[in-house]
């Protein structure tokens, strides 16, 4: 079975520290190269959509290259985004008239 849509975990970076949470405990990421290979092999599969989450997605370096279909090659595949309540205004606009 094909998952129409994917939980993506974009950055595990945040700028909230809940006690519960892992999502800040790692910093690591992937290059914007071994993000372009993911989405393009999950739009081969048929997949439809991309939930970026994290940690607080919007606080990703390089956050709008990482979300710039056309430069990842992969229009077509539709962009979620899944934000913490004290995102980045700045990116989360960056996000909106990117995508
Ligand atoms: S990702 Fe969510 S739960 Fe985890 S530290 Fe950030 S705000 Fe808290």
């Amino acid at each position: 079975m094909i998952p129409e849509i994917i939980n993506f975990k974009l950055t595990s970076r945040c700028n909230h520290d809940c006690s519960y949470c892992y999502a800040s405990r790692s910093d690591k990421e992937l290059g914007l190269e071994e993000l372009g290979g993911i989405f393009t092999r999950a739009k081969s599969w048929g997949t439809k959509g991309i939930v970026l989450c994290g940690g607080e997605p919007t606080l990703r370096r390089e956050f709008d290259k990482a979300v710039r279909k056309k430069d990842l090659n992969i229009d077509g595949l539709d962009f979620y985004i899944d934000l913490v309540q004290t995102h980045s205004k700045k990116n989360f606009l960056k996000f909106i008239k990117i995508n």
